[in-house]
């Protein structure tokens, strides 16, 4: 087994608050269309967490997508803010939990890309663009 990261942490208005255990080699970063459509991002890091190592309090609203082979995926939110908290297995065995809302978020390195086949034709080369320090009249910086 590997080593764990006790994780914390709550959605953007606070109605949900997650705990749990994050064992570092499940954390992955998923390119797959629905992470892409879902979040708006180029792709979604996630831990896996079973259902015995995750806490979860607060009312999670959830959407049930079906997939074209009939497989359901839960994905959770909350209704308020709209802050992205899981998508799980019907049978709630296991959640994949959004790591950006968690406080350890910086300590989660997705150790697999997987869906690749669907990956952003310009995610190898983001880091050439410029960065800037906050909004894009701020500073430059080197990341
Ligand atoms: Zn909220
Ligand atoms: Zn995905």
């Amino acid at each position: 087994m590997s080593d764990y990261v006790n994780v914390n942490g709550t959605c953007h208005c606070g109605r949900i608050q997650i705990s749990g255990k994050v064992y570092e080699d499940m954390v992955i970063a998923c390119h797959c269309t629905d992470c892409q459509q879902f979040s708006g991002a180029p792709f979604r890091p996630v831990a896996i967490i079973k259902n015995e190592d995750i806490k979860i309090d607060g009312e999670v609203t959830e959407y049930t997508k079906v997939a074209d082979s009939g497989n359901e995926r839960v994905q959770g939110f909350c209704g308020n803010c709209g802050c992205q908290i899981y998508a799980r297995a019907t049978d709630k065995s296991v959640f994949n939990v959004r790591t950006g809302f968690l406080d350890q978020h910086h300590k989660l390195t997705p150790k697999k890309h997987i869906f690749g086949q669907s990956k952003v034709a310009w995610i190898e080369t983001i880091s050439e663009a410029k960065w800037h320090v906050a909004g894009p009249e701020s500073n430059e910086m080197k990341p």
